[in-house]
């Protein structure tokens, strides 16, 4: 018997083929479609070991370079992250204190969001510390100020993909 990690009851776990919604990757709306998970037979809850996971972040990343619209701030934090910079050195990469990179980092709903340009340098920042050349700086003029939240869903071939781009 094992203990779930979410109920903590002694329950049997059962393998299942599942769509996972991805929170872990602090994008609240990514999910993996048809993984496999274990799913507890008591509580229903289900964790997943993600395979290909520089893959998957990878693919997560060019989809949020590439959206038309304005980084909301759980992808200004995703994108930071992705390229390993602590809070402060993306600061001053990007040239502002600390405190602005916390302000983006927390926008919502359109308040206190990144602006535009700030927007296009931090794409170009992960287009080249990630070498992502399937981005092209043409994609810049594209981006509108709307702030629509990404909404992914990934599903795993030889690489992982993006599978579904529900409109907005
Ligand atoms: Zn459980």
């Amino acid at each position: 018997m094992m203990k779930c990690r979410h109920c903590d009851d002694d329950v049997v776990e059962e393998d299942v083929v599942a769509t996972y919604h991805y929170s872990e990757c602090g994008l609240s709306r990514v999910y993996l479609k048809d993984v496999p998970v274990r799913r507890c037979s008591s509580c229903e809850a289900v964790t997943m070991r993600i395979k290909g996971l520089a893959s998957l972040h990878r693919t997560i990343a060019l989809a949020v370079l590439s959206k038309s619209d304005r980084l909301e701030g759980e992808e200004v934090r995703f994108l930071r992250k992705h390229v390993g910079l602590s809070g402060k050195d993306f600061a001053r990469r990007m040239g502002v204190s600390p405190e602005m990179v916390s302000r983006w980092e927390n926008a919502k709903d359109g308040k206190f969001m990144i602006g535009a340009g700030a927007d296009r340098l931090l794409r170009l920042l992960v287009k080249t510390m990630d070498q992502i050349e399937s981005y092209p700086v043409e994609k810049l003029d594209e981006i509108t100020d709307t702030v629509i939240p990404l909404d992914l869903t990934l599903s795993r071939g030889r690489d992982w993909r993006v599978t579904e781009t529900p409109a907005a």
